[in-house]
């Protein structure tokens, strides 16, 4: 991968964001505002945010909230927008992704998911956080999908946000280009690094690809001063088994420099609505959240190598 020449400061970069959470208490220390980049390299039949796995703009329909009202049909110029008795149908070969449909839809049934977006905007509403930020502790996270497959914006967000003095924080699923996280890793205070499981193979089967760049690129990033929070995923059945837990507490224990505090983040079925608006299919036998006597065990399990890990964060 080449790493792009980046313009310090260049606020007329943009990217594709799907979200931009105020008031954030999960993303980092302190009260933050948190900006969700669109497309991730890793597609974990877990996720949480599955609109954010395409790094394209996506359409999504709430039949529940729609009305039948038919605006959306005479917005389209391209006639891609068809009310059936299951409510609209789009017409995917037709449908040019312009948003006409949502502009008009007066329920918010129909909307879109990504919204090209440039420094100089989010830089105008993180400093309006900032007074919150500041006497929170808090900042400003980049998270996604993968952060780091934007760094035509990320880079000049960073340097902005480090010249105005706001905390840093990088949410990411590690699978980078090690130039690049370098890079980032030198204008950030903070990185979320997200471990999923230690078996490459199964690593494969669940998110689409093995993990061994992933666990290079944590034991690198512990190599420089940046803060560090690994953040795993407990899902029952798929990585809360013992071996998993004991080799994952292991890799950590011995990565190189300070200690590293750990967040299990238990699984839940959040995205089940997300799916159905996307029009993707989702059973929810197939997930589950490990029991809280099996949380605490696991917890234990850190703590044997002498790694605090804590649920949620
Ligand atoms: S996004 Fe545009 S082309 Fe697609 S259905 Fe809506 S109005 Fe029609
Ligand atoms: S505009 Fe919205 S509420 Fe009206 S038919 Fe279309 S999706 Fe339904």
């Amino acid at each position: 991968m080449i790493i792009p020449t980046l313009p310090a400061n260049d606020v007329t970069s943009s990217s594709l964001v799907f979200d931009i959470k105020r008031y954030a208490i999960n993303d980092g220390p302190g009260i933050r505002v948190t900006i969700f980049f669109k497309g991730c390299p890793l597609s974990c039949i877990w996720c949480h945010n599955p609109e954010s796995h395409s790094p394209t703009v996506q359409k999504m329909y709430s039949r529940d909230k729609c009305i039948g009202c038919e605006a959306c049909v005479d917005a389209c110029e391209q006639k891609a927008c068809i009310l059936t008795a299951d409510g609209i149908v789009t017409n995917q070969e037709l449908c040019v992704l312009c948003g006409k449909c949502a502009e008009v839809c007066p329920t918010k049934a129909t909307e879109m998911s990504g919204e090209q977006l440039m420094v100089k905007d989010i830089m105008e509403l993180i400093s309006r956080e900032k007074s919150l930020m500041d006497e929170s502790g808090g900042g400003v996270t980049f998270s996604g999908g993968e952060p780091l497959m934007h760094p035509d914006l990320l880079i000049p967000l960073l340097e902005e946000c480090g010249s105005r003095g706001i905390h840093r924080c990088v949410d990411t699923t590690g699978l980078a280009n090690k130039e690049l996280l370098l890079q980032v890793a030198a204008k950030a205070e903070l990185f979320l690094f997200d471990l999923k499981m230690m078996n490459s193979e199964k690593h494969l089967n669940y998110t689409g690809v093995n993990n061994s760049n992933i666990l290079n690129n944590l034991q690198m990033l512990a190599n420089t001063d940046v803060d560090i929070i690994i953040r795993i995923p407990l899902i029952k059945d798929v990585n809360d088994d013992d071996q998993n837990m004991n080799e994952t507490a292991e890799f950590i224990a011995a990565l190189p420099g300070k200690r590293r505090e750990v967040n299990l983040l238990p699984f839940h079925h959040a995205a089940a609505k997300k799916h159905k608006k996307l029009g993707q299919s989702y059973d929810p036998s197939v997930l589950g959240e490990p029991t809280q006597v099996r949380q605490l065990e696991i917890v234990d399990i850190f703590k044997q190598v002498g790694i605090q890990a804590s649920i949620g964060g």
